[in-house]
This record gives C-alpha cells, structure tokens and sequence, in this order.
C-alpha cells in the first residue's frame, strides 16, 4: 500500500520536474542509459519520460537544487 502511494507520488514529481525542465530547457534527443554524473543505470521509465535526459534521478536533484 505505501509502496504504491509512494510510486504514485513519484509519478506526479516526475511530471511536475518534466514540466519545469522543459520550461527552462529544451530537451531532446536521445536519453542516455546511464547518468552522465555517477555513471548509475537511468531507468527505462524516466528515460522514456524525459527525451534526452542525460542524468539519473539523483543527480538531477542535486544539480536543480546547485542552480
Ligand atoms: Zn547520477
């Protein structure tokens, strides 16, 4: 049950963090299978989520959180 609250409410994020990126930043192109930063696999859900992504959840995070 939490589990998929949780799965909900990332989904949301995803959406709401997609909607801002692409405010800012045009992103397209290919997404990369692994984040440019650490190097982790990006998963196939964010990857087909965000066109061109080139890092994982967590580095996009520290990076928004940098600028
Ligand atoms: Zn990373």
């Amino acid at each position: 049950m939490d589990e998929r609250a949780f799965d909900l409410a990332g989904e949301a994020e995803e959406k709401q963090r997609q909607q801002g990126v692409a405010n800012r930043v045009q992103y397209c192109g290919v997404s990369a299978l692994e984040c440019g930063e650490c190097g982790e696999g990006i998963p196939e859900k964010r990857r087909l989520a965000i066109p061109g992504c080139q890092l994982c959840v967590d580095c996009q995070q520290l990076r928004e959180r940098r600028v």
